[in-house]
């Protein structure tokens, strides 16, 4: 017996074959802040064989309370989420294949990552992503997991394609997102009871338990102590655009996602490149020195500093422009510095 996996093993629904299962397995978590990074854990420690990693972001001192796989110097050093979470991740386990992804979610990873993959993890903490996920999984064929916390409440529910419904086909019974960990706030448990559900389930699929994967959807909340199994069987829409006979994968389809975003609660405005002009991090330079504004260049960005604004610039010429809340202060900006 593999020493190392021993305590898994014992487990009689996991045992020598399931373990084997694990090993062979290739799964996407997709969002690696509180949720994925807790996910990636369990998840490599468990012995998953091939991990890829996807996240836009980069840490900050704020996300030290709840994502687990983050230190100090990585907020100092405003490390890529994906860039720290693989190097403690192969601190843990130095045999694990770990694939990155520092860039936006768009349609054409998604598809490209699930026709690698065995099952997609929901780390992120948006809808269009979540979206994004459900019509690539489902066309695909895979499982993929969904999860959601703010305070001190969580939501899991593992979709199935051909045994469940969709997430599109749920939308509407599920809990209201208006909410956000950044209006309202996060306690870290909720963060981990909600990964940990979701890596159970993982475990399950991964290991051919299928009958032991919930059917309900799971929701809790570790401060009222309260919890329940919401039944969903029967939402399953007839005309549904991603899980019925007349799937055509919508989010799939865009040819270009919108440029422009407001990333929720963050005073922020996120801007892709166009293929037209993609900025490069020599120009933010130049540009940073023409408007008279301070900036710092690190090996994956360049950060400019002006009045109230914090702009980044990425190398493949993504933007977040920190200091805005709608989508039209940021094409302003945009186009007031960068023409
Ligand atoms: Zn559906």
């Amino acid at each position: 017996m593999n020493y190392r996996y021993s305590r898994q093993i014992l487990f009689k629904d996991i045992a020598e074959a399931g373990q084997e299962k694990l090993q062979k397995a290739k799964v996407a978590i997709i969002g690696c802040g509180a949720l994925g990074s807790h996910i990636a854990e369990t998840l490599v420690r468990a012995g998953v064989g091939t991990i890829y990693l996807a996240d836009r972001d980069y840490v900050e001192s704020s996300n030290l309370q709840r994502q687990q796989l983050f230190t100090e110097q990585d907020a100092i050093d405003m490390k890529p989420k994906v860039i720290a979470a693989t190097k403690r991740l192969l601190d843990i386990r130095s045999d694990v294949t770990i694939y990155t992804y520092f860039q936006h979610v768009d349609n054409a990873l998604i598809e490209k990552l699930a026709k690698e993959v065995d099952l997609i993890m929901d780390g992120t903490d948006n809808f269009e992503t979540r979206l994004l996920m459900n019509d690539a999984a489902y066309k695909y064929n895979i499982p993929w997991i969904y999860g959601a916390c703010v305070g001190s409440s969580g939501v899991v529910f593992p979709f199935i394609p051909k045994q469940t419904p969709c997430f599109r086909c749920l939308l509407p019974a599920l809990p209201s997102l208006n909410e956000s960990c950044d209006t309202v706030g996060i306690i870290s448990p909720a963060v981990h009871i909600t990964a940990s559900i979701q890596c159970a389930e993982a475990l399950k699929i991964l290991t051919g338990n299928i009958d032991a994967v919930r059917k309900k959807v799971h929701h809790f909340d570790c401060w009222n102590n309260a919890q329940m199994d919401v039944g969903v069987s029967k939402i399953r829409k007839e005309d549904c655009l991603t899980c019925s006979v007349q799937a055509i994968y919508p989010e799939l389809q865009s040819s270009e996602n919108s440029r422009f975003a407001v990333l929720c609660g963050r005073d922020a405005v996120q801007i892709l490149p166009s293929k037209r002009r993609k900025l490069s991090l020599d120009e933010a330079e130049l540009v940073a020195k023409k408007i008279n504004a301070t900036w710092k260049k690190t090996t994956y960005f360049e950060v400019i500093f002006k009045e109230s604004y914090k702009i980044i610039v990425f190398q493949d010429g993504r933007m977040i422009l920190h200091g805005l809340q709608d989508i039209n202060q940021g094409r302003k900006l945009y186009t007031e510095l960068f023409g």
